[in-house]
């Protein structure tokens, strides 16, 4: 039976206090009791329907992570102020002094230096390996590993992650696989295929507007009360709550998200086989010169396509920013981080979002100078758009 977590997020029905159409914002930072044994038990564990505090747990909070719970097909979920707080709570909360996380070489900048820079103040240390060789995986277990640490598609290169493999080997010897899916929503369901943590930025393609940071984890019961325990857990202690009215705008914006994602694969699709006929250097997991084209294939959700996120090599860093500049003066985009906007947004990775990988490492991985990043956008007409891409190519003579 082909799995759709959209279906499943279109079921889920929550109404507003009135019979609303949408959920109500419950627009208060604390909760009263009708008397001090509900307040104390509420203290001692989880009451359904009654709340405390929001930094512990809003009302349309928890709305919105059942939503996700849903995108993600996790037992359960939580929301944050951003996806670096779910990155960092999560890993806060399985690992500790002396312990170490596996993780693979090229992740989002952001996480590669929380675990290089500051998580060893704590005691907590990572080895990077490339998450696509199984055996360096294997080979870089010792009995101090906790986690190991992947995004399901890796940014800038769109490496597949092999999730069902890196669960049975995490499975055996008793470790945590998180996998980071912010680059693949509905496509990719990391939770189906084994990982134990889902962790999203919402900022990007989940929210889709570019107009606020959040973040997500989804897992089990276990691992989300673990996260919000009054006394011992990483997202209640560390406080990085998200405010109940975005929120709301986020789970609105979730609804739409089905046929956002499938316009930007259609769009991104398209510009990759127009740019890869043309001699460029293009990475994008839905054309079959992708290393884990078939692989993807297997072992996606069907009807959503390969994805908005295509990289290109133009050669060296003077040619990209020659070229970005000319593509924002023609109208195709923005010169932007971030991607999952409704507009074309690209950058060029190693002086960007990849910057906090050191230059040797970066070469070690395969991240060149040359490379631009590009999160497509939902153009109703990309022929019009390619076009516009195609001039910019000209003027630089790259065509
Ligand atoms: C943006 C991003 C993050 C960090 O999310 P924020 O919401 O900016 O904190 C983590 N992982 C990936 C893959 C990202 O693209």
């Amino acid at each position: 039976m082909v799995y759709d977590p959209s279906s499943d997020i279109q079921d889920y029905l929550i109404f507003g206090e009135f019979g609303g159409v949408n959920p109500s914002i419950t627009d208060s930072s604390t909760f009263t009791f009708l008397s001090p044994e509900k307040m104390q038990e509420a203290f001692e564990h989880e009451m359904e329907g009654c709340f405390l505090y929001s930094r512990h747990w809003n009302p349309i909070n928890k709305v919105l992570a059942g939503a996700l719970s849903r995108l993600e097909g996790s037992e359960d979920g939580l929301v944050t102020a951003s996806g670096m707080a779910a990155i960092s709570a999560a890993l806060m909360q399985l690992c500790g002094q002396g312990d170490e996380i596996i993780a693979h070489r090229t992740i989002y900048g952001g996480t590669w230096a929380l675990l290089k820079n500051f998580l060893p103040r704590f005691g907590i240390t990572v080895r990077y390996v490339n998450i696509l060789d199984l055996e360096a995986v294997k080979a870089a277990i010792t009995t101090h590993t906790k986690v190991i640490y992947c995004e399901s598609m890796s940014n800038p290169l769109l490496e597949v992650a092999d999730l069902p493999s890196l669960s049975r080997i995490a499975d055996q010897h008793a470790l945590k696989l998180v996998v980071d899916n912010t680059f693949s929503p509905l496509l990719i369901s990391p939770a189906k295929l084994g990982a134990h943590v889902v962790v999203n930025s919402l900022t990007k393609f989940i929210n889709g507007t570019s107009d606020c940071v959040a973040g997500n984890i989804c897992s089990s019961h276990d691992f989300i009360a673990q996260l919000t325990d009054v006394n011992a857990g990483a997202s209640m202690l560390l406080g990085p709550v998200l405010d109940s009215f975005r929120a709301a705008s986020i789970l609105k914006n979730l609804h739409t998200l089905h046929i956002r994602m499938q316009k930007h694969s259609i769009n991104t699709k398209y510009l990759a086989e127009r740019l890869e006929a043309r001699g460029i250097k293009v990475y994008y997991p839905g054309l079959p010169s992708h290393p884990q084209h078939d692989f993807l294939t297997q072992i996606m959700n069907p009807g959503f396509g390969y994805g908005g996120m295509i990289a290109f090599d133009v050669g060296d860093a003077q040619t990209a920013n020659r070229l970005m500049a000319e593509m924002q003066k023609e109208n195709v985009g923005y010169l932007a981080v971030s991607l999952g906007y409704f507009k074309t947004l690209f950058s060029a990775p190693s002086q960007s979002t990849s910057s906090e990988i050191p230059a040797d490492e970066q070469k070690a991985a395969g991240l060149r100078g040359g490379l631009i990043r590009m999160s497509v956008g939902i153009d109703n007409d990309m022929e019009r758009s390619y076009k516009r891409i195609e001039k910019c190519f000209q003027t630089l003579k790259l065509f």
